[in-house]
């Protein structure tokens, strides 16, 4: 007899781990397939966290280089030893992805190594390093995330044009790295591997980095990464590359004129795609969008076949961490007869460069673009007195606000630990507060929050501290 279960997770990403958890706390008898050895999915083995932590490392060094004499800190010769910062980062890598194994065993839950495919409702095949073996269950939640999206002009190959994946681990620090897509990865790869000591030359397809932020913000965000020495060429269209000599030579048109790039390495960041391949959804009846790859779901994040659930990055919203935990969550708990419910228009985002980037809520492109009345308060990080005690001054705060009712509607931060800040607006727009809210609050001195609280005080013209 094949073992049973009640759930089955395809996928131990955060979507996956997380709802397999949730799913246990609510008495279920739960089993996680994955095909990787070690749990946390992309995001814990080669997403968030490795970028994080070489994020935080390479920002440490760019501190160290440029920044501590004016804190009168003399460090003389500095140095930099990539392989110690490579296996710290992988340090913190194996602790919380073994932090996700032990959880597992403290819900009892189940976890098989190996490659799942669907082979009918309630049926799951896995391919494991010692044969096969088919499970049964009851439901089967499918969290198979997404991989790169590929460019047909560029192919990737191990060493030379390579995903995220690789530039998370070059051995040594590339003379001349090309960075094709100015998006999240772009920008924050771009960002260590220029701090570290990188030429980076990124090449965007669209007139502007940062599609989906904030304009004003992108603006700000692409005038402090020039500064701090990336080279942005907009309006790029990548067409071919060709290989001289360990050099990558990337063809491009702008402007209707043919141009090329030279480095030694090329990172291709132009977007994930959901990630279905070999999960046999075709035969058994789930539908698939065959534009966008992903997986439709209801309001119970069932697919179209009955007892066939899916979440995370496989379905529509935004592909972050945060997100497909969320689903996860709402999908076991609905399953379990609970009401909850994942508000995608309260999704936070954040980019880690430096300064940060984070945003909830609508842009003012969107709001413009909906004919919604709308005032702008703004506050300077310049006029924050932690801001000048880190001698990090760089950015705002922006707070738009309905007219009539005063309502926030969107919340849009580049600056020190901009990460951070963002839960306090994520919370008033969750429980559709109003700028004078925010206002009223009292926020400790001297803390960046104060320059959330003077943004919504600027919505109504009345800042103290400029
Ligand atoms: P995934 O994390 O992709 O997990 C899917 C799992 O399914 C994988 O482990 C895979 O091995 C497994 N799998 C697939 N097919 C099968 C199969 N047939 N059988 C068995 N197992 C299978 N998001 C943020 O919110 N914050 C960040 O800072 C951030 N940084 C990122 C940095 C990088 C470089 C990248 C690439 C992504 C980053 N993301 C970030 C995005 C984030 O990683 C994803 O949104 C998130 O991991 C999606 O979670 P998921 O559970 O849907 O899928
Ligand atoms: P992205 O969607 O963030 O950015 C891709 C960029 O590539 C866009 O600016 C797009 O206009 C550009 N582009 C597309 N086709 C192109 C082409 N042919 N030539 C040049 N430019 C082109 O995608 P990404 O940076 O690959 O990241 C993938 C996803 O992973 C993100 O959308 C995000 O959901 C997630 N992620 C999140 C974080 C975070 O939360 N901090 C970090 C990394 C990744």
């Amino acid at each position: 007899m094949p073992e049973a279960f009640d759930l089955i997770v395809i996928g131990a990403g955060p979507g996956g781990y997380v709802a397999a958890i949730r799913a246990a706390q609510l008495g279920m008898k739960v089993a996680v397939v994955d095909k990787r050895p070690t749990l946390g999915g992309t995001c814990l083995n080669i997403g968030c966290i490795p970028s994080k932590a070489l994020l935080d490392s390479s920002e440490l060094y760019a501190q160290a280089k440029q920044h501590f004499a004016q804190h009168g800190i003399g460090v003389g010769t500095l140095a930099l030893d990539l392989n110690a910062m490579l296996a710290r980062k992988d340090k913190v890598v194996k602790g919380l992805t073994d932090g996700v194994a032990s959880l597992f065993k403290k819900h009892k839950i189940t976890t098989f190594t190996g490659t799942a495919r669907v082979a009918a409702p309630g049926k799951v095949a896995v391919k494991l390093a010692t044969g096969d073996t088919t499970l049964e269950t009851k439901s089967i939640l499918l969290a198979t995330g997404s991989e790169p999206a590929a460019l047909p002009a560029l192919r990737f190959d191990p060493k030379y044009i390579v995903t995220s994946t690789e530039a998370l681990a070059f051995g040594k620090v590339p003379q001349q790295l090309l960075v094709v897509g100015g998006g999240y990865i772009g920008l924050e790869l771009g960002s260590v591997w220029s701090r570290l000591g990188a030429k980076v030359t990124v090449l965007e397809f669209l007139p502007r980095l940062l599609p989906l932020t904030d304009g004003e913000v992108a603006k700000a965000l692409h005038r402090s990464l020039e500064k701090q020495g990336l080279v942005f060429h907009l309006d790029t269209k990548v067409t071919g590359a060709t290989f001289d000599d360990d050099q990558v030579i990337v063809k491009a048109t702008t402007a209707g004129k043919e141009v090329q790039f030279t480095g030694d390495r090329v990172l291709v960041a132009v977007g994930r795609r959901p990630y279905t391949a070999g999960l046999g959804l075709k035969e058994v009846g789930v539908t698939v969008e065959e534009r966008s790859g992903r997986v439709p779901v209801n309001e119970n994040f069932q697919t179209n076949v009955a007892g066939i659930y899916a979440i995370g990055d496989l379905i529509e919203g935004p592909m972050l961490a945060h997100k497909a935990e969320d689903d996860g969550v709402a999908c076991v708990e609905r399953l379990a007869g609970k009401k909850t419910h994942v508000n995608y228009d309260t999704v936070p985002s954040v980019i880690y460069t430096w300064p940060e980037v984070a945003a909830v809520g609508l842009t003012e492109e969107q709001l413009k673009e909906r004919n919604v009345e709308y005032r702008a308060g703004k506050f300077p990080f310049l006029a924050n007195a932690r801001a000048r005690c880190l001698n990090e001054t760089e950015g705002f705060v922006k707070i738009l606000a309905d007219a009539r009712t005063d309502r926030v509607l969107g919340v849009h931060i580049i600056g020190p630990r901009a990460s951070d800040l963002i839960a306090e607006a994520v919370t008033v727009l969750e429980f559709s507060g109003s700028a004078e809210d925010i206002a009223r609050i009292c926020h400790a001195h001297p803390t960046l929050s104060e320059a959330v609280r003077e943004a919504a005080l600027a919505v109504d013209r009345r800042t103290i501290n400029i």
